[in-house]
């Protein structure tokens, strides 16, 4: 029995089903009919690399080590720091399994097509395509390497990503169909790629990830939760290519279809870096009084700390979903701004929490968990003056990350918005609170789980499940064993009552077939 995931960046039921409650997408109707829905949470954070890095090795990230774009490297003993921490840009998680090393060991074949950060690419049993935060097509990102030839051969003019052009220059108002062009033209691609390599080559697991969705809803929100016919293209695009993967499966293979993420539309912003200056937890330096004096020294640290290509990059994204205009001057101002650090207490350094939605406040090692618990207690007590709304939907300490080899030092807060806000982290905004003059897309926790196939249940609507679920899941699915525990647990309720009694009299029958040890604490896990 093999199993595929489908993986899709942003995907969210906000748009799957109304476009199917008004008759499209007659395979992921399909789904739904004969298989298993749920929302499928992520929330630590719902962004990109440490969401994908999960549902691909089960784990949180103080277990995998991703939990942003960039990550600061270990400060020196000596506080030789001249005031400054260095980062480096995060193209691969730092520990872990994926399932992909997991199904190697058991001598299983898998096919790992742009599954983001997995530049460079890693020896496995089968063939690996590297997915988003891979440089460019120039580099080697495909194992084996002669892979790549054979790519460009039968898909010319494959794409990892969108490119700089394609994104560049995108806002609201205008281009947007030049970038559902291209968007599109990259889909029907990854969508030739895949049949070509289901039906060509051998495979236990097939994992592809599709990036449209995040490509397109950052800057189309609007256009597309109201079906707009083109904005939405895209989805039936991605429902063909759905159905030609369910034309290769056998009645015993499972599918799985999951998003990294929801969606949502903003137009409340709160400036969570300003909100923290006001409330004397973060400082700037005495001498940091010219912006541009300022702007060149952080550029000056970039370059020093690798930083750069990264700030350009993810510059490019924002300025591509339409959001950099309203939100920043300059994308390196908020990254590392003119800090004071030995008298900082809190503050947000990553950007990545304005198209994610989430805010994630580092503290100095040193701040007392009454403190931190302070801050927590005065972030929930805000309320948009404009509307009424509660700043906050939910905070998480640290422990949130999981225990790992990578669980961070100091403490920080991870604080989720109401639905409708995300945070800003420039200084210097006159209002805490801003109202965006459009709707922009951001992220959202509930994202998108669909289970079908051998031994699934049909028609059913499950509970909610984490993105860390998903690696124990399709190892079950697939009947193999657990190689270790996992932050995530099997998502029982989408399997049958025959296909669970199965499992228990296989594993109460010890049979000496692979790792019955292992099998008997996947029994333990599904009888708690
Ligand atoms: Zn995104």
């Amino acid at each position: 029995m093999r199993s595929v995931i489908l993986g899709v960046d942003g995907l969210t039921f906000r748009v799957l089903h109304p476009m199917i409650q008004c008759g499209e997408l007659p395979h992921f109707r399909r789904l739904s009919e004969e298989g298993c829905e749920a929302v499928l949470a992520s929330k630590y954070p719902p962004l990109t690399p440490p969401a994908w890095v999960s549902l691909s090795t089960g784990m949180k990230p103080a277990a995998h080590g991703v939990y942003d774009f960039w990550e600061y490297q270990e400060q020196p003993e000596d506080g030789s720091c001249e005031g400054s921490r260095k980062a480096r840009v995060q193209t691969h998680r730092k520990g872990g399994k994926a399932i992909w090393n997991i199904l190697s060991e058991y001598g299983r074949q898998s096919l790992v097509i742009n599954v983001p950060l997995t530049y460079p690419p890693e020896p496995i049993n089968g063939i690996m395509v590297s997915g988003f935060m891979t440089p460019s097509e120039e580099v080697e990102f495909t194992y084996p390497h002669s892979f790549k030839e054979e790519l460009f051969r039968v898909v010319p003019g494959y794409q990892i990503d969108l490119n700089h052009d394609e994104m560049d220059n995108m806002n609201l108002t205008g281009q947007s169909e030049r970038l559902i062009a291209a968007t599109l033209r990259m889909t029907e691609r990854r969508i030739e790629l895949i049949s070509y390599l289901l039906k060509e080559k051998p495979w236990d697991l097939c994992y592809v990830a599709f990036v449209g969705p995040d490509r397109l809803q950052h800057p189309l929100w609007q256009k597309i939760s109201t079906m707009d016919e083109r904005a939405t293209e895209y989805f039936r695009v991605l429902d063909k290519g759905l159905g030609l993967i369910l034309d290769q499966l056998q009645p015993e293979d499972c599918l799985f279809v999951v998003s990294d993420h929801g969606f949502q539309g903003i137009n409340q912003t709160f400036a969570i870096n300003d909100f923290l200056q006001r409330k004397e937890l973060l400082k700037l330096r005495a001498e940091a009084s010219s912006r541009d004096a300022g702007r060149a020294q952080v550029k000056y640290l970039l370059k020093r700390s690798g930083l750069l290509p990264l700030a350009r990059q993810v510059k490019t994204l924002l300025r591509h979903r339409g959001l950099l205009k309203e939100a920043f001057g300059d994308i390196t101002r908020p990254l590392l701004t003119d800090l004071d650090w030995e008298r900082t207490e809190a503050y947000v350094p990553s950007l990545s929490g304005f198209p994610g939605s989430y805010g994630d406040i580092f503290f100095r090692e040193d701040v007392s968990p009454e403190r931190v618990m302070g801050v927590a207690e005065d972030l929930k007590r805000q309320v948009n003056p404009h509307t009424g709304q509660e700043l906050v939907d939910a905070i998480y300490t640290k422990e949130s990350y999981g225990e790992g080899q990578f669980a961070l030092h100091e403490p920080h807060l991870l604080v989720l918005p109401t639905e409708g806000i995300t945070f800003r982290m420039d200084l210097g905004n006159r209002d805490l609170w801003e109202e965006a003059s459009h709707v922009h897309g951001t992220h959202q926790k509930d994202g998108v789980l669909y289970a079908y196939g051998g031994g699934i249940k049909r028609g059913y609507h499950a509970s909610q499940a984490e993105i860390f679920d998903l690696v124990p899941t399709v190892l079950y699915s697939m009947r193999l064993p657990f190689p270790h525990t996992f932050d995530g647990k099997v998502i029982e309720d989408l399997f049958t009552e025959e296909r669970k009694q199965a499992e228990r009299s296989s594993v109460a029958a010890g049979h000496e077939n692979e790792g019955s040890l292992t099998r008997k604490k996947l029994k333990k896990l599904l009888d708690e």
